[in-house]
This record gives C-alpha cells, sequence and structure tokens, in this order.
C-alpha cells in the first residue's frame, strides 16, 4: 500500500468535513494519521513552494492559514492517484464537466477555494507528510 497527505482545506463546515471523511472511508482509504491544524504563513508557503511563482500564490497561502485544516495521511493500494482521482480537478466547473461525482465538482466553491488537497505525486507525499507529520514513517 501506498500513503498520501490530504488536506481538507479551511472554510469547510463541520458537517461538510465528516462527509468527506466519511466518503473516505467508504471509498477503502485507511486514515493512518490524523489532526487538526492551523496553518502559518511560513509553513503554507512551503507547503504551496512549487506555486510561489503563480500570480494566485499569495491568495492561496491566505486561503491555507485562513483556519484549521483537517491533515490526512491516507493509505490505500494506489492512494496517490486514487485520492486525486476522488478530488477531480483544481476548477470546480471542469470538475463538474470531466468528474461530475468528485469531491470539488459537488463541494468546491472556485478555483481557489477548492475544499481538499491531494499530494501530486509519491515523492510530493512523502515531502508533504514529512512537513505536517514530521517523524511519522510512510513505509
Ligand atoms: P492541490 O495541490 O491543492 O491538491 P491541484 O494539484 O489540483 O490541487 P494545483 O495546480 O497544484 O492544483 O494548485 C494548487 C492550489 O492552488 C489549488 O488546489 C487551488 O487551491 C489553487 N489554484 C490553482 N490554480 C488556481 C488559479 N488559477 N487561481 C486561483 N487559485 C488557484
Ligand atoms: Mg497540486
Amino acid at each position: 500500500t501506498e500513503c498520501t497527505l490530504a488536506v481538507i482545506k479551511p472554510d469547510t463546515s463541520e458537517e461538510l468535513r465528516e462527509k468527506i471523511l466519511e466518503e473516505i472511508q467508504v471509498a477503502g482509504f485507511t486514515i493512518s494519521q490524523q489532526k487538526e491544524m492551523i496553518l502559518s504563513n511560513e509553513m503554507a508557503e512551503e507547503f504551496y513552494t512549487q506555486h510561489s511563482d503563480k500570480p494566485f500564490f499569495n491568495q492561496l497561502v491566505d486561503y491555507m492559514c485562513r483556519g484549521p485544516c483537517t491533515m490526512l495521511i491516507l493509505s490505500k493500494e494506489d492512494a496517490v492517484q486514487e485520492w486525486r482521482m476522488m478530488m477531480g480537478p483544481a476548477d470546480p466547473s471542469m470538475a463538474k464537466e470531466t468528474a461530475p461525482g468528485s469531491l470539488r465538482a459537488r463541494f468546491a466553491k472556485d478555483i481557489l477555494e477548492n475544499i481538499v488537497h491531494g499530494s501530486s505525486s509519491l515523492h510530493h507525499a512523502q515531502e508533504e507528510i514529512q512537513l505536517i507529520f514530521g517523524g511519522f514513517s510512510t513505509k
């Protein structure tokens, strides 16, 4: 099995948060670790460092620091790709066309406030898990 980092981003209602957690379990993921955490500006900048030259970077960092995130380590066979499939594309209007059952198609507000994050590769998953959960072993 493989591990990925999933984040339920700030401003997600308690009700929706519970619903997402339930869908994650129904989809066959194991939640290996879970914590609520408010990211500092520095951590959010580090987390999204690959986007630091994008025009939306400051907005993205502000959004991620606005309130508590639910941080999850999900494990399953092919977890990285399976979780990205479950999220759908970043832009909810695209998600509605190409992946109508996905979380972002159903629940995202717009391309910025799109409720969930998932690591984009196994390599990124390991880096992100290290950043958020420190010493947790992914083997
Ligand atoms: P994530 O990395 O959060 O799992 P992703 O890999 O689908 O999402 P990325 O291209 O890595 O999407 O973008 C990271 C995040 O930046 C998006 O989830 C979204 O919150 C924000 N974002 C991406 N594109 C835009 C944009 N054009 N305008 C505003 N915000 C954006
Ligand atoms: Mg990404």
